[in-house]
């Protein structure tokens, strides 16, 4: 595709408008809104606002003047459309580690007498370290099988099957309706990790008759860095499941200051500790930036930007970069990932010219394609690049070749 013609595209898209809603920096084609959203244009007032007016001006008084008491709520509300959910099901708290951690928790404590918690192999480690320690905490047995064979490892020793719904490496999307139905036919609970789905693709957390579910705020959702998670709980089993982590804020009457934990009703029972208000204030904005969105238009974007890159690099560089995402388009979500032996120098080599994806070991070149403020003519230019660069070989440089912390 010429970059005339991708052009015409960006001219044709429906979200084209949403960009603004960012702050990108020029000359920067950013793809890694999939580990961080970029900046919501609306955020640094946000948060001058609520450090400002709200913590400067009115003090201790702005946890009833301006409902900051309520705001994990308030907030988690406007997830409700992003993930097919009702705003009485939903979150936000702590971080994505830490409500997999409650939710992990709650369902085996429902689920007394079955020994097994089940999940698939290479899933994201976070997601692997919390459903170990909780296994050997309980006494459990932790499964993890290939992502194809999840269904058919079901059985009725399963307390609780937890998979990321899309694989952070490939964007393998696993069949959520039916991993929950093969759940409940054996007596199981299932918990989801919708880190890579969330504000990527379309999601129907209640068709799909899910159970429990957590995601990462500062990915898609553009809460920034360090965002606050979110978890839902379905309604059905808010009345049954208990929060492993009692805190004052899940408490019927915090400020009873009562000696006994009693569970506030509903999804509040699963907040613990007081809530980081500034942190709210940017997922707040971040949640915003999804207004008016219509989450099929959402869904075929990522498509139709990550397909254009596959073909774009393919048509440049397939001998020497191999997709190590599914091919067909319906099964991947929002990102795609390249392999390369030397990946890591590769991706610095791009970063150096302006084109920011990440790095995933061992030889993982990983791209995101925001939907919201990423542009055709931008997919072109970066197939472009990296074309460039493996031809010359411009990777090959001591600068590109030494390992970061964070890569
Ligand atoms: C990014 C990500 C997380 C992040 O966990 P934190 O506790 O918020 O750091 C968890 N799970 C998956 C699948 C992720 O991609």
């Amino acid at each position: 595709m010429t970059l005339d013609e991708a052009t015409k595209l960006d001219a044709a898209d429906p979200l084209a408008s949403a960009r603004a809603r960012f702050e990108l920096p020029d000359g920067v084609i950013y793809l890694d809104g999939n580990s961080l959203g970029a900046l919501p244009a609306a955020a640094a007032e946000a948060l001058a606002t609520t450090a400002e007016r709200q913590w400067g001006e009115d003090l201790i008084a702005s946890w009833n003047k301006h409902g900051w008491i309520d705001w994990p709520t308030r907030i988690a509300a406007k997830l409700a459309p992003i993930v097919g959910a009702k705003p009485s099901e939903l979150l936000i708290a702590d971080s994505t580690s830490v409500c997999l951690f409650k939710l992990l928790a709650a369902a085996l404590r429902a689920r007394p007498g079955k020994r097994t918690v089940l999940t698939q192999r290479r899933n994201f480690p976070t997601d692997r370290y919390v459903a170990q320690g909780l296994a050997e905490m309980l006494g459990l047995t932790l499964t993890a099988v290939p992502a194809e064979d999840v269904l058919a490892a079901i059985d009725g020793d399963t307390a609780v099957v937890t998979l990321t719904h899309v694989d952070y490496r490939s964007a393998a999307i696993h069949d959520m309706r039916a991993i929950n139905d093969a759940a409940h036919a054996a007596g199981a609970l299932t918990v989801w990790d919708l880190s890579h789905s969330a504000g990527a693709i379309e999601l129907d957390l209640t068709g799909a008759r899910s159970d429990l579910a957590v995601g990462c705020g500062y990915k898609y959702l553009n809460g920034g860095p360090g965002a606050p998670a979110f978890l839902y709980v379905a309604q059905a089993l808010q009345g049954e499941l208990r929060s492993p982590l009692q805190g004052w804020m899940g408490h019927a009457q915090p400020f009873a200051f009562d000696d006994d934990y009693r569970a506030a009703p509903g999804i509040r029972s699963f907040l613990t500790g007081t809530p980081s208000i500034l942190a709210l204030a940017a997922l707040d904005a971040g949640l915003d930036t999804f207004d008016g969105i219509a989450l099929r238009d959402l869904e075929a974007k990522s498509r139709a930007l990550s397909q254009l890159f596959v073909d774009e690099v393919e048509a440049r560089c397939g001998r020497e970069v191999t997709l190590a995402s599914p091919r067909d388009p319906a099964k991947r979500a929002s990102h795609v990932v390249f392999a390369h032996e030397q990946g890591y120098a590769v991706m610095q080599a791009l970063i150096d010219r302006g084109v920011i994806g990440d790095f995933r070991a061992p030889d993982l070149m990983r791209f995101g394609f925001t939907p919201l403020y990423t542009r055709f003519e931008a997919v072109v230019r970066a197939a472009e690049i990296l074309g460039d660069i493996l031809t010359a070989r411009a990777w090959d440089d001591p600068r590109f070749l030494e390992r970061k912390k964070v890569t």
